[in-house]
């Protein structure tokens, strides 16, 4: 028998997959960091490892088991050592995971997160705790949060996903759709932006269909309060689902210059045929008129998109059309997957499945065509002067890093005198890459300015 009553010390955390694991995984090390536990980057020196998994592709669950064996290794040399599975892979699990692997520590949930300080006192006292499920009053102290970065604060202000799109596991592993009061959201935010953050993003699975609990604000309002607090210089929030867009909230959009003039929008696909299958709720010509519209709201807009390519009775012809939505919409950065069949979701029961071959080749003249676009649009760059929030420091020694308001990596000499991470700048663009730019620097902007394209 294992002695687990050690009082751990160090926290190594392991994290997958989108921005609300990212964020769970800063709620997580903030909650231990509260009790006198510090992070550390080795997990050799850890004497508590976390694994926060994302689910959303196949294999996932493969490859949860095959790194917490890797992390049992470790015990060899430090007998105490406690592992934690998180994450959606631990909700998907459960107490399966117990008993797969016998000296798992504790399973601990998407919608538990809260309850993380707890859980490893159970353990210790003891329990292999299996906490998963989303109780209806989700412990979240803004306080006991450990923040990563110089410059961009993250706010959850919708929980879970309503949605029924027939390939995607996150319903069941983020549970049902809750909404933080609005209250609560301009708090942390005003929080994050005292603490010194330029940039906040919101998120949420659907954040677009956030609404006030009990009450009648929806996204728009949201937007506007929160982009006219004091001192925000830019505010992101993703991910935006395209049939919850209203005109109201594309207003906003052109109204706040704050509001970047980013926007991540998943279509999925270019063919009505499949995006019926997928159950998106809106067709091409819905998602092709939403996108005029919010470039007529900011003509700056730059835009990304998520696609799956090898949905089940995808044609070559419904390929053909995701390539032309591609070609049209000018996305400047787009997320394309190949599809991978998810338990629990309906998609697996569908017709047609595409061959491994023909979705690879699919996805490579997928990659390949967008590839172009971005180069092109980036090329088309060179000479504007841009602002930048300086987020780190380049691979080559002298060079530091920046983002655009349009989200943008640029490429720039630090110069004599580095700027400060987080601080803004301006650059003058003098190269534009496939994937980023490269700029000359120009100077500073007065603090709080708002972002420009
Ligand atoms: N909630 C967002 C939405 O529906 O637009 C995104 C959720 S998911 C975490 C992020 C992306 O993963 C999706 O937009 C989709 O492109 C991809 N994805 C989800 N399930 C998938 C599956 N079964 N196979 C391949 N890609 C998938």
């Amino acid at each position: 028998m294992r002695d687990v009553r050690h009082e751990p010390r160090r926290v190594f955390i392991e994290t997958w997959g989108c921005q609300m694991n990212e964020l769970d995984s800063q709620r997580m090390v903030g909650q231990l960091m509260q009790q006198g536990v510090l992070p550390t980057k080795d997990p050799k020196e850890a004497d508590l490892i976390l694994l926060n998994s994302c689910s959303v592709r196949e294999k996932a669950v493969h490859k949860v088991y095959s790194r917490l064996g890797e992390y049992r290794l470790l015990r060899k040399e430090r007998a105490e050592l406690l592992i934690g599975l998180c994450g959606c892979v631990a909700q998907q699990e459960g107490e399966a995971a117990l008993e797969r692997v016998p000296d798992l520590d504790f399973v601990l949930g998407p919608g538990r997160v809260g309850e993380l300080a707890q859980v490893v006192a159970r353990r210790r006292a003891g329990e292999r705790v299996v906490a998963t499920g989303f109780p209806p009053e989700r412990a979240y102290d803004i306080d006991a949060v450990a923040r990563q970065g110089e410059y961009k604060g993250m706010v959850t202000i919708i929980e879970g996903c309503n949605k029924s799109c027939t390939f995607c596991i996150v319903p069941q592993t983020r549970g049902p759709e809750s909404s933080r009061p609005l209250a609560d959201v301009l708090r942390e935010v005003r929080h994050l932006l005292d603490y010194g953050f330029a940039e906040i993003e919101l998120l949420g699975q659907t954040v677009n269909h956030w609404r006030e609990p009990g009450g009648e604000a929806d996204f728009a309002d949201l937007l506007d309060a929160v982009a006219t607090l004091p001192g925000l210089q830019r505010l992101r929030f993703v991910t935006s689902y395209p049939r919850d867009f209203t005109p109201r909230m594309v207003e906003q959009i052109g109204r706040h210059a704050n509001i970047c003039p980013y926007l991540h929008l998943p279509v999925q696909s270019g063919s009505d045929p499949v995006l019926r299958r997928m159950g998106r709720g809106y067709s091409r010509a819905q998602y092709v008129d939403l996108v005029a519209q919010l470039r007529r709201a900011r003509p700056d807009l730059a835009l990304s998109t998520d696609l799956i390519v090898g949905f089940p009775g995808e044609t070559e012809e419904d390929f053909e059309q995701t390539l032309e939505l591609v070609r049209q919409a000018r996305f400047a950065a787009t997320y394309a997957f190949k599809y991978s069949p998810r338990p629990g979701t309906a998609a697996p029961r569908l017709d047609g499945a595409v061959p491994a071959e023909v979705a690879d080749e699919r996805l490579q003249r997928l990659f390949a065509l967008q590839e172009g676009i971005q180069h092109e649009i980036n090329q088309g760059l060179v000479g504007q002067e841009l602002e930048v929030i300086v987020t780190g420091w380049g691979k080559q020694p002298g060079m530091q890093t920046g983002r655009t308001s349009c989200h943008r990596v640029v490429h720039f000499h630090a110069g004599s005198e580095p700027a400060a991470l987080g601080s803004t700048m301006h650059v003058e663009v003098e190269a534009g890459f496939p994937y980023s730019l490269a700029g000359r620097r120009l100077g500073a902007s007065a603090a709080g300015s708002p972002g420009s394209p």
